[in-house]
This record gives structure tokens, sequence and C-alpha cells, in this order.
């Protein structure tokens, strides 16, 4: 079993994503940013096919392609229930279930606090995960709508997934958090770490995906010792402008 991946910027710092199902053929999209940029690509992948919308969680900057997507390609649109909130949903998933694309076997797991109803998307045979706004290279999402306790809560789950997991994060936001993780470390991993970002960045490469064990290592939110600890770094992010 094999899971391609495409990864392509939309929006002003979102990314889209494209996977197909090498057994199959079966194509999906995490989240629908934008439904030109998605059927562009979709176009020059050669797949020919979408069959199925992943959706992290109801912000418009995920939701906003799902009507036009189905109405072009008839894709089956997939995820927690609060995107009805914004957008049409065929299929409600919440915490515990599995959406299956071909032979590829997609865990759903709630993680609350960025939204309420935000959920997470992991191969375990592929090693890979998408998850939407909950954690990002260096950084997590901002609490909309959830307590720290609940976006504290959902990172850890992410973080006692195996080293090796692939994570690809909905935005690249990656710059601005390295600057606001060397605030609070400026050892010479975080540093180096941080250039290769920046060099990253001027280069117009994306700095998506991260892995578990990167982010476990240099992440300032999954490195707080505590619940208070990443709400004061959370609340000191939000204040941050660098
Ligand atoms: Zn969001
Ligand atoms: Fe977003």
């Amino acid at each position: 079993m094999t899971l391609d991946v495409r990864l392509f910027p939309c929006l002003s710092d979102n990314y889209g994503f494209l996977i197909r199902d090498a057994d199959t053929g079966r194509v999906a999209a995490v989240d629908a940013p934008d439904p030109d940029a998605i059927l562009a690509d979709l176009e020059a992948s050669g797949w020919g096919r979408l069959d199925m919308i992943l959706n992290t969680h109801w912000h418009p900057d995920h939701t906003a392609g799902n009507e036009r997507l189905k109405a072009e390609t008839g894709c089956e649109i997939v995820g927690p229930e609060e995107v009805r909130r914004a957008a049409p949903l065929d299929r409600v998933v919440a915490g515990g279930d599995v959406v299956e694309l071909g032979a590829t076997r997609f865990e759903v797991t709630d993680a609350p606090g960025h939204t309420l109803g935000h959920v997470v998307y992991r191969s375990q045979a592929d090693r890979a995960a998408f998850v939407g706004d909950v954690l990002f290279a260096l950084g997590c999402g901002r609490l909309f709508e959830g307590t720290p306790e609940q976006m504290w809560t959902s990172l850890q789950i992410l973080a006692a997934w195996p080293d090796e997991t692939v994570v690809w994060c909905a935005h690249e936001y990656t710059a601005s958090n390295a600057r606001f993780a060397l605030s609070l470390d400026d050892s010479a991993a975080m540093q180096a770490h941080a250039e290769a970002i920046f060099a990253a960045r001027e280069r117009g490469q994306p700095t998506v995906p991260t892995t578990i064990a990167v982010e476990k290592r240099l992440n300032p939110f999954l490195r707080a010792r505590d619940v208070q600890e990443f709400a004061a770094r959370r609340a000191a992010k939000d204040a941050f402008r660098r």
C-alpha cells in the first residue's frame, strides 16, 4: 500500500492536499480551501478523479470548496458535524471512526481546541497524518472555540503517535512560528532548524510536512511542561508580532 500526496499553496497561507491510494487509484482532497486551486492541481496530477473530501473542521478556509468540488466531481464529503455550519457534508465522522480511501485506512481522532469539532486523519500504515489547524510546524492552532485544556489534551494525543509520523499541516506559518520559538529557546539546535526554515521560505519552498519527532524536540507548544505553561505560551504567541 502506498499513499501519494500532492501539496500546493492556496489562498494566502493555506496548503491544499490531494492524496491518492496507489492500489486503487482513489483520490481525496484533504480540506477544500480553494476549489480553483484544487481542480487545477487535480488536472496537473493526471489522477483523473476526485472521490472524496476529508474536512478537518468547519472554518471557511477548509470548507469553501466543498459545494463546487462536489458539483463538478461528484465526490463524497466526509467530516465532523460542525462542517454543516459552513458547507455541505455527506458523511459525519468523529473520533474512533475509520475512513477508507481504497486500501488506505484513515483513523479519525477528535482534536478539539482550535474548533470544538476539529478532527485529524491518520493512516498508521503510511505513517502519515493530516492535522488541519491543530498542530503546525513549530506551532499550533489558535484557540478560537476550545479551552487551553482541550488543545493541550489534543496535542498530547498527537505527540503520542510514532516519532516517524509525517505530519501534513494546513498552513505555512513556520517562519513566524520559528521566530517565536527562538524567543523562548536560542539553543544551537533551534537556531539551526530556524535558519533552515528561513532559507526554505526564501527559496519559496514549503516547510510542510514535518514529523512528530521534530515537533516533540523543538515545538514550544509540545515542549510546555504542563497546561499552564501551554496556555501562557499560546497567549504569548497570539500577541507576538515578528
Ligand atoms: Zn481553522
Ligand atoms: Fe485554517
